[in-house]
Order: structure tokens, then sequence, then C-alpha cells
């Protein structure tokens, strides 16, 4: 997933995700499902595949069901914490000590909307997407999403991030929500 770094920010209206993305051809056509796209013409060019034998199938495929699309998610209602099932304990970026109970503080966190966490270890005190995910979560409203791929395989290029830093002026990371 590719998020812009303030949690908070949405496209504003004359400057939509979708137009930009096909614009520089990451995505292309649109599929059935609403904001989801099939991979455009220079997909490969924005994210780098690793690995001898890149395992993605980027066009539908009849026997093979799971080919990598893109899900735009533009602007959800609140910031929502991204992650998978390998999300690891964020570190505190003073300390680096890990926040061993960050499940339980997500909770609260989804509950209250408490905006700041405070590190056990050295009292440091910053809002949750301060702390050191180490690109394995995020917190945003808006989300590129590249659904069927391994994690870790892709990487997003750095002239992928820096256009849409350029165009939306808020620069973006990326991390993996699998
Ligand atoms: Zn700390």
């Amino acid at each position: 997933m590719i998020c812009p770094d303030d949690p908070f920010w949405t496209p504003p209206d004359d400057k939509r995700l979708d137009e930009f993305l096909q614009l520089v051809q990451l995505i292309g056509p649109t599929l059935d499902q609403p904001m989801h796209f099939l991979v455009g013409e220079r997909f490969l060019d924005h994210i780098a595949f690793m690995g001898c034998s890149p395992n993605i199938n980027l066009i539908p495929d009849q026997d093979n069901g799971s080919f990598c699309f893109v899900h735009l998610q533009p602007a959800t209602d609140q910031v929502e914490f991204h992650h998978g099932e390998r999300t690891c304990a964020p570190r505190c970026p003073k300390c680096r000590s890990p926040i061993n109970d960050w499940q339980e503080r997500i909770v609260n966190w989804q509950n209250a909307r408490l905006s700041e966490w405070t590190c056990a270890r050295c009292q440091f005190r910053a809002a949750p997407w301060q702390f050191n995910w180490r690109r394995s979560a995020a917190f945003s409203r808006c989300s590129i999403i590249i659904r069927n791929i391994f994690p870790k395989e892709a990487i997003p290029q750095t002239q992928l991030l820096d256009a849409l830093a350029a165009h939306f002026g808020i620069r973006w990371h990326y991390f993996y929500n699998n």
C-alpha cells in the first residue's frame, strides 16, 4: 500500500487520485468494483519486483483468479489503521523500545480516538502513526492498494513517490499489509 505521510490528508476536489494515477499509467481501465483498476501500461516502471521470477499475474485470467490489480481509497470518513497478519510491534521513535501491547492500544484508539500513545519505557508521547511500524502497518484516509502481490516483493519506485509528492504537495510512503 502507498499512503500520504499525513494520515488525515485526502485529495482536494480538483486533484483526483484516480485521474492522476491514470495519467502516469500506474492504473489502467476500471474493473467491475468501484475504484478497482487494472494495472496501467507503465505499472512495471513504477513498481519494481524483486526476486528472479516474480510471481505476478497482471491480467485477469479465467484459470487463475488472483491477478494483480489496484484498489484506491481516496478518502475514508476517518483515519483507518491498515495492518496485516505479520504486523510487527511498533518501536518508540525516541528510545526504540517495542510497544508490545500495540493491539490493545489500537482497539482503544479505534474506540476512543485517543490521539497520543506514551512509551512505557521513556514516557515519550506521540500519535500512534509517529511510532516506527517498520513498513508493516500505516494510518491513512487515502490509500493506493496493490492487491495480489507477495509481501516485500514489490517496491514502489522513487519516481512514483516523487511524482505523487510533486502533484499533491505531500510526501508519500509505502508499507506491506499482508
Ligand atoms: Zn520510548
